[in-house]
């Protein structure tokens, strides 16, 4: 039988889309060149040891459900979602620290303690933020941009919410304190977004999280991705792991089919691609003249940043640690600046800890801990270094740091350990230059200036995940998978 649907990857956006389809009478099969679902979000084991490759804040819980609710199930049948206090700890080198969650009055008391000025000024920047997250993402996250005119129509409400300023310069205008700024405005790292480049649009992020709190999956991330597996499963969906799409086949401007590796050649009606979106039109549609056109186009525009990611386990469970922590170096904008625009690995580092066993202890064997860390690293376009030197280098100094300021005694607890770099994003998820989190979310390159969801000229290829609109983070490709599939149905539908 011809699959009406095929999706290519099996990221949150590949899944989300594919539920959404599937849900909709729409047969759909899923195909994923790994060994594992997930995509970012993959899940490695290793000596009693679970650890989550990717996302580990989960924030709108409420996209989520709303899966599991059009399929007619409940979220809660497949998959506990625990609520994680404090949302992030934030911590200096000079000792400071901020433990930002969802408490107005605790959170008011510790801005006044850095300044007292600064609690006014935070309640106007929240209201500035609530008011970004209404018109950015409960309006425009969800609805795909597929002619200027939509980007026209959007235009006033950008104008006067200063779209064009950057995620810091907004902050700024509300906040002295130096540490707070950087505390209100890390938030567009998470999607790849540079702080001091990033529309002021992504301040959203800061509403998105204490509108629906900050969440963790029982069982680590991978338990999500297993749920949303099952729903895809149960709703009579397939998905094929070690299925690496290699080719799509194409008549004129429509898809026929798409080959494999393996020498398949499946036919379908439609194919979603939740790949990379360069390696999508280089590699998959390279033959055809509109992939050629727009990778061509697509490799003129700035990607996000890459990561370095080490994940370790410990025969200690470090408990002075919070589940999130942002370990900020000495330096900042300079610091940015260096990750987004340096040839070269920067001296120091700001850290991202994740330290899961605080909310979920069965992520590792009895008294140990499961961890990881990751440090924001140029990609390999911006910086083209040998990360099989670089990587090794990285991860020692890391642990000498982690060593030194957060847990003590790391070296000789030290059970098991691996490491993500760059190379990694390249080549085992095709990322275009190795980044993280896809087409930079620049004023520029967002909303109709990002590639769309479906493609102008081929009717039938559609886009999800990070490289189209809205862009990165678990919301933001839950969010596209929406987008796309209101286009996909509306072709398919029986
Ligand atoms: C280390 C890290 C931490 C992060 N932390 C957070 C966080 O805490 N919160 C948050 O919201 N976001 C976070 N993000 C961002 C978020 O994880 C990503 O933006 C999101 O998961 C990307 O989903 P996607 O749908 O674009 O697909 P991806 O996860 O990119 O998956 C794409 C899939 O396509 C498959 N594929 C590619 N080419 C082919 C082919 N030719 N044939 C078959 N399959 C193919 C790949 O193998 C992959 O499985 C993080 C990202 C990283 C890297």
């Amino acid at each position: 039988m011809m699959s009406k649907a095929i999706v290519i990857g099996s990221g949150f956006g590949g899944l989300a889309l594919a539920i959404r389809l599937q849900a909709a009478g729409i047969p759909t099969l899923i195909l994923e060149q790994r060994d594992k679902p997930g995509g970012r979000a993959y899940v490695y084991q290793d000596q009693g040891f679970t650890f989550d490759a990717g996302p580990t804040v989960i924030t709108d819980p409420s996209a989520i459900e709303e899966l599991f609710t059009l399929a007619g199930k409940r979220l809660e049948e497949y998959v506990e979602l625990m609520p994680v206090t404090p949302f992030y700890r934030l911590c200096w080198e000079s000792g400071k620290v901020f433990n930002y969650d969802n408490d107005q009055a605790h959170l008011e008391e510790q801005i006044g303690q850095f300044n007292p000025a600064d609690v006014e000024g935070y309640r106007r920047f929240l209201s500035y933020s609530q008011a970004v997250f209404k018109e950015g993402y409960l309006k425009l996250g969800t609805v795909p941009f597929l002619s200027f005119r939509d980007m026209v129509r959007a235009g006033p409400q950008l104008a006067r919410l200063q779209a064009w300023r950057s995620v810091y310069s907004m902050v700024a205008k509300f906040i002295e304190d130096d540490h707070l700024r950087q505390a209100f405005s890390f938030h567009s790292l998470l999607v790849g977004g540079n702080p001091f480049a990033t529309s002021s649009i992504y301040t959203l992020i800061h509403a998105l999280e204490r509108e629906w709190g900050v969440w963790f999956p029982r069982g680590g991330t991978g338990a999500l991705v297993q749920g949303m597996v099952k729903l895809f499963e149960d709703l009579g969906g397939e998905i094929e792991l070690n299925a690496e799409v290699t080719q799509l086949e194409a008549e004129d401007n429509t898809l026929k089919a798409v080959k494999l590796a393996d020498g398949r050649r499946i036919e379908a009606s439609a194919v979603a691609s939740n790949a990379d979106v360069v390696h999508t039109y280089e590699k998959l549609l390279g033959h055809h003249p509109v992939g050629a056109k727009r990778s061509t186009s697509l490799k003129r525009k700035r990607m996000s940043n890459s990561l370095f990611v080490l994940y370790f386990g410990l025969n200690h469970h470090h408990e002075q640690l919070a589940h999130h922590t942002v370990c900020f170096g000495p330096r900042y904008k300079e610091l940015i600046d260096d990750i987004f625009n340096s040839d070269a690995l920067a001296e120091d580092f700001s850290l991202y800890l994740h330290a899961p066993c605080v909310t979920d202890p069965s992520l590792a064997p009895p008294g140990c801990g499961s961890y990881y860390v990751l440090a924001p690293v140029p990609h390999l376009g911006t910086a083209d270094l040998d990360w099989e030197v670089e990587g090794p280098r990285l991860r020692e100094r890391i642990f000498d740091y982690l060593e030194a300021h957060y847990m003590p005694g790391l070296r000789e607890q030290l059970v098991t350990h691996r490491m993500f770099t760059p190379f990694d994003f390249r080549d085992q998820l095709g990322a275009h230059q190795g980044s993280a989190f896809s087409i930079e979310p620049i004023l520029t390159q967002s909303a109709w200036f990002r590639p769309h969801n479906r493609d102008s000229r081929i009717a039938n290829l559609y886009l999800v995940g990070a490289g189209t609109h809205p862009g990165a983070g678990v919301p933001g490709v839950i969010g596209s998978a929406k987008a796309t599939a209101g286009l996909m149905v509306e072709q398919l539908a029986p």
